[in-house]
């Protein structure tokens, strides 16, 4: 009788265990906000560049913008004529166009390019000359008027958006070029998806490293965290930001392939 009880009791308490492993319920992640993945703090040290000569593209360079035309370039909204302004050898956002990206997919690079934010931008934070250089489509490296201009750190100028603060802000001033010089490479990924290798970038911004060699976490997001997603070779894509302020100009723009 007592075995009998005992061995009912067992299978109560199992019932229970398997009703409970069934029916559990875990809570649903908390709703991700844009503010929750944005850092204000350590900010980087301001560091004045040094005079640059322009540098001219190298003889083995693909050059994407020489000043003359789009040709190498294309709407990423329409897959169309890539529609930003060109005037005196300068390209400059039209903010009514949308993204513009390479026609060619490219691997692993070195990237040449040069930008400015107008003398008389306005606004602030991330609303002050917002753009952005997607590597391979999928991961950007901002491009922001972080000149006497804080924003939250891992969406500075030079930052991997979202992801990666840099080591210096080397803005030089609305009215001036600054340069971007990108070596990437491109990732490996398993069967599954996975990272087998993070993609890997450095960034040098007026002649100094600014990001160093950082395994780039997955895909730009403006709300959550980086996703991994499998991709091969893809474009150069230059952002065309829907904050109000003044557009930015590109100039003198060529890429390696390595
Ligand atoms: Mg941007």
């Amino acid at each position: 009788m007592n075995r009998l009880l005992t061995l009912s009791v067992l299978a109560v308490i199992a019932g229970t265990a398997m009703a409970q492993t069934t029916d559990k319920q875990y809570p649903e992640p908390e709703k991700m906000r844009p503010g929750m993945s944005e850092f204000w703090t350590p900010q980087p040290k301001v560091v004045t560049p040094g005079n640059q000569a322009t540098a001219s593209a190298p003889s083995d360079a693909i050059v994407l913008f020489d000043g003359t035309n789009l040709d190498a370039w294309k709407s990423s909204r329409t897959g169309g004529a890539a529609e930003w302004d060109i005037h005196d050898g300068v390209m400059t956002v039209n903010k009514q166009k949308g993204d513009i990206q390479t026609k060619d997919d490219f691997d692993s690079f070195q990237l040449h390019i040069e930008w400015m934010v107008p003398e008389n931008i306005t606004g602030k934070s991330q609303g002050r000359g917002n753009s952005g250089v997607f590597l391979q489509g999928m991961y950007e490296v901002q491009i922001l008027d972080c000149y006497d201009n804080e924003t939250y750190v891992n969406g500075m100028t030079g930052s991997i958006y979202k992801q990666q603060r840099p080591l210096a802000n080397v803005m030089r001033k609305p009215g001036e070029w600054n340069v971007y010089d990108i070596i990437y490479t491109s990732p490996v990924f398993n069967e599954d998806g996975t990272y087998k290798v993070h993609p890997k970038v450095t960034v040098i911004q007026n002649g100094c490293v600014i990001i160093n060699d950082y395994d780039i976490q997955g895909t730009t997001e403006y709300i959550g965290f980086p996703r991994v997603v499998k991709h091969g070779d893809g474009p150069i894509v230059l952002q065309s930001h829907g904050d109000p302020s003044e557009p930015i100009s590109f100039r003198n723009i060529w890429l390696r392939p390595l």
